[in-house]
């Protein structure tokens, strides 16, 4: 939709002032399999710590397989899920490599075996002629729970495509009967994304199908991703090392599941919503209770027992992995002990007799025995974190420490169900303190801290130049201190971005650091880095885009609110209006005031002298939002009607920036510089719709 100039700079300057040499004095060799041209094998460093990773951890403890194997009925009945666009959603041999080997030395045993459980694609039984779950055909499982009169979905998988290719196989090997209700577990788009495989606004209005929703599911459905949505979306890049090979070099899965799918994300407004703490209520004759956790792993979310069959779904509360509560893409820091008290809650509601546990990651552990040890551990796990970690931070542990003296209790890190698969200890210990005290650490030279690239040339400056610092580097890399060596090699690259050779020694660096890590987060984050700080950031990069769908789910009330972020404010100096907003068929009021180049919204009002009166849709409000269709242009067709002074919107799109992903993290890794004319990024949703 815009033209994007770009201008490569004649600043560029190649970095020849060094030969290869030096970097191949590093006891390390370009490992030849590796799908990177500067790619290295593991150092010897790096195998004494998988090593000694194999040696400490349980791995005599092998329930987990036999738990992930149980009631397998059958695999995919083909090779790929295609997406209705055209593409290939989901590759069921992607990860094959993973169980083509026992280890591979540059993935983390615990790692590797994790990826290997989350292999077992397919669908299995959890409870004869009761509940299914179909696996691995996403980031999430698809579960089928038996009613009265149809199939009971909880939680439809990320994409319509896997949804559906789920429900295939399901009928398949069971026979074709309707589905009559989903239930969304929490508002994370892998847990509602491929509903309209099983319903769509008539089977809904006719009463075919219901949905039931904890409280507050659909504000929450897209809120999270809103307001620094570019910026999510590019540090998931490195989260999910969304860019990077899929091989024992790059990426091994996800930890939660292996990747994410690439179809149609949907949505459906829930038809029932639960509203109590512990509420009961009927879903295709079959009796629930469900319990509402809001404000532990998503602000909407609920646990759900169903007497009959004393069997317990934990949602996402409860899965196989240690989660987040720091997400490393971003996210408002999540409360571990609130989560801790969820579980407590539903084990004391619930535990004395459920007979199996099933989750929307993962797969389900039975017999009451097991159920109460996964309760009580992971409950234990978080409110360790939670109180540890305070404990600590009465001590004057600062966030900047926390990671360095936090360790999770041997008892709780030796089960498996508690390993750091998502969130990390190292992560989710920095997280407490800041939920609790923020990112100051105390320290003023902190406060208001020099820029990085102008603290970095003094630095360097006073280290003598980037030769001794690379000669350091590769001192501190040939003895296996990687982190010591990122110290200097970062002030380096901040000071001087196209210095070549120090980047490919940072990400040398990076990468054994990577192939050291358990998490898949933190693996991938290394990884990425390594990448971009060798090749340059890919081209790849793009914005995901809005699906009607979601548009329609975000409120009017956030829209504005994004508006509002989008503006620049230098641009909005002086501009004084007022708009009344009016969407006719709900009756939402809105005044949106711009004063002091700053764009307000409140619901519920009306101004007297307002400059323009809007009355748009809320329909139409989302296809503008989708750039499906501008305001303009509905204007223009009578869908919209403006009384007024319409030039407003005009100076409106006048000042917005559209917001893209693609920005440097890491100096000097933009292939070409680009030089940017401020109106190649105004983004009109006025007048050219916004993306
Ligand atoms: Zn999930």
């Amino acid at each position: 939709m815009k033209k994007s100039l770009l201008i490569i700079s004649i600043a560029l300057i190649a970095f020849i002032g060094c030969s290869d040499s030096k970097v191949q004095d590093q006891n390390t060799k370009i490992a030849e399999d590796h799908y990177h041209p500067k790619g290295k094998a593991p150092t010897e460093h790096t195998l004494k710590i998988l090593e000694a990773a194999k040696a400490n951890l349980p791995f005599s403890d092998t329930r987990d397989f036999d738990e992930a194997s149980k009631g397998f009925i059958a695999g995919p009945s083909s090779p790929t899920i295609m997406a209705d666009a055209g593409h290939v959603a989901w590759d069921h041999h992607a990860y094959d490599f993973i169980d083509e080997k026992d280890e591979y030395n540059s993935v983390h045993p615990s790692t590797l075996r994790q990826a290997k459980l989350v292999n077992k694609t397919g669908l299995f039984e959890v409870m004869p002629d009761k509940i299914y779950q179909v696996r691995n055909f996403d980031l999430s499982n698809c579960t089928f729970v038996r009613g009265k009169t149809g199939w009971i979905v909880f939680d439809p998988c990320m994409s319509v495509e896997s949804a559906r290719a789920a429900k295939e196989l399901l009928d398949a090997n069971l026979g074709e009967i309707p589905v009559t209700a989903v239930v969304y577990s929490h508002n994370h788009a892998d847990h509602f994304g491929g509903v309209r495989a099983f319903a769509n606004e008539e089977a809904i209005k006719s009463g075919k199908v219901e949905i039931v929703a904890p409280v507050d599911f659909m504000e929450e459905a897209i809120a999270e991703n809103v307001y620094a949505g570019a910026p999510m979306n590019r540090r998931g890049q490195y989260q999910y090392g969304l860019l990077l090979e899929v091989d024992a070099y790059g990426h091994v899965g996800q930890g939660l599941g292996q990747n994410v799918s690439k179809g149609f994300t949907s949505l459906l407004e829930p038809t029932k919503y639960i509203t109590e703490k512990v509420e009961k209520y009927t879903v295709d004759g079959i009796k629930m209770v469900f319990q509402n956790t809001p404000g532990a792993e998503a602000p909407a979310e609920m646990n759900t027992y169903i007497p009959e069959m004393k069997a317990l779904w934990m949602a996402e509360n409860v899965t196989g992995v240690f989660h987040n509560i720091y997400t490393l893409r971003g996210a408002p820091v999540r409360d571990a002990l609130k989560w801790s008290k969820y579980i407590n809650e539903a084990l004391y509601l619930f535990g004395s007799e459920t007979e199996v546990i099933f989750a929307s990651h993962h797969w389900p552990r039975w017999g009451n025995e097991r159920v109460q040890e996964v309760l009580r551990g992971q409950r234990d796990l978080y409110a360790n974190m939670n109180n540890q970690t305070l404990h600590y931070a009465n001590q004057g542990v600062t966030i900047n420490e926390m990671h360095n003296v936090y360790e999770t209790p041997k008892s709780i890190g030796d089960q498996w169900y508690n390993r750091g698969y998502h969130g990390s200890p190292e992560n989710n210990s920095r997280a407490v303190v800041n939920y609790y005290l923020g990112h100051w650490d105390g320290n003023p030279v902190n406060l208001i801290p020099m820029p990085q690239t102008e603290s970095a040339p003094l630095y360097v400056e006073m280290m003598g130049g980037a030769k001794p610092i690379i000669k350091k580097g590769i001192e501190l890399f040939n003895e296996g201190k990687y982190l010591a060596a990122t110290e200097i090699l970062n002030k380096l690259l901040f000071a001087e971005p196209q210095n070549q050779e120090g980047k490919d020694l940072l990400a040398d660096c990076y990468e054994q650091l990577g192939y050291q890590q358990e998490n898949p987060g933190l693996r991938n984050s290394f990884l990425n880095g390594a990448v971009e700080l060798r090749s340059g950031m890919s081209q790849e990069l793009a914005a995901s885009t809005m699906s009607l769908d979601l548009a329609k789910a975000m409120s009017t009330g956030l829209f504005f609110e994004f508006i509002g972020i989008m503006v620049d404010s230098k641009k909005a100096e002086g501009m004084e209006f007022t708009i009344n907003l009016v969407t006719p068929e709900n009756g939402e009021k809105f005044v949106i005031e711009m004063s002091n180049a700053t764009l307000t919204n409140i619901e519920g009002y009306q101004a007297k002298d307002a400059d323009l009166t809007l009355s748009i849709s809320r329909i139409g409000l989302a296809q503008a939002m989708t750039g499906k269709k501008t305001i303009k242009d509905q204007i223009a067709d009578g869908d919209a009607k403006a009384d007024g002074d319409v030039g407003v919107l005009s100076q409106l799109a006048s000042t917005l920036v559209h917001f893209s992903p693609d920005f440097e993290i890491l100096p000097g890794t933009k292939a070409t510089a680009k030089e940017m004319d401020s109106e190649d990024f105004e983004v009109d949703f006025y007048e050219n719709g916004h993306e």
